[in-house]
């Protein structure tokens, strides 16, 4: 049997039994996870290992590339989770999370799209932006730093979508809901994290706050109410 796949039985006989207690627990009160986190499937990144999760804690979506398909675009398994974590599960906190050396933002990179792989080349459209906007605005950067733009800006590109889910924005409108860009560098061992406010992204530092994609405020469409406000804005 394969070594990995024998191991299910140490779950049964060692991992349960002692947190029997805390899947009791979840299994009767049920689940509220803390944040929702949208990664990249690569075996490289443990969503639970980075945030230090037990189960109940994160909940997870995981796909080539760490896509969100715009609102508009399907419906698919990224849509229906997203939508599920905000309105069922009342996540407040949603974290894009990219990382380096990452297959998919290699073959968004390359002038060839993959051979024999229709479904990625497809997927792989829901980066298109990112890979555009690097081209565009810094031609200059080739082979391993083309790349790696390429990753941290793809992440801003998926936030930009997130915010077309519906669910997503009526909470950020409420100011309920905060984004978060985040890059993991597996070869550093360091987490970046996107400011919003500057496009930069920083190393994660415990003496100073986590930098956010974009905070939670209240975000509603309004106009002044009377003349004056008017009068005063024109000044
Ligand atoms: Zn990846």
């Amino acid at each position: 049997m394969n070594e990995l796949l024998g191991r299910v039985f140490s779950f049964e006989k060692t991992v349960f039994p002692d947190s029997r207690e805390l899947f009791g627990k979840l299994s009767t009160e049920g689940q509220s996870p803390k944040a929702l986190m949208i990664s990249c499937a690569d075996s490289r990144i443990v969503p639970e290992q980075i945030m230090q999760a037990q189960p109940g804690e994160l909940f997870v979506c995981r796909n080539a590339g760490n896509m969100v398909p715009s609102y508009a675009t399907m419906n698919g398994g990224v849509s229906s989770t997203v939508e599920y974590a905000v309105v069922a599960l009342g996540v407040r906190d949603i974290i894009v999370c990219g990382h380096s050396d990452c297959g998919a933002m290699k073959a968004l990179a390359a002038p060839e799209a993959p051979e024999g792989m229709p479904n990625v080349v497809a997927w792989l459209r829901h980066g298109a932006a990112a890979e555009h906007v690097i081209s565009s605005c810094a031609p200059h950067l080739h082979g391993d730093e083309r790349v790696r733009a390429i990753s941290l800006q793809n992440i801003m590109a998926q936030i930009d979508h997130l915010r077309t889910h519906p669910s997503v924005a009526a909470a950020i409108a409420r100011g309920e809901m905060a984004l978060h860009g985040w890059f993991v560098d597996i070869t550093a061992g360091v987490v970046l994290g996107l400011d919003g406010d500057t496009g930069q992204f920083m190393p994660m530092r415990e003496d100073r706050p986590i930098p956010v994609a974009l905070p939670a405020y209240t975000r509603v469409a309004n106009e002044p109410v009377s003349e004056a406000s008017y009068a005063v804005a024109a000044e």
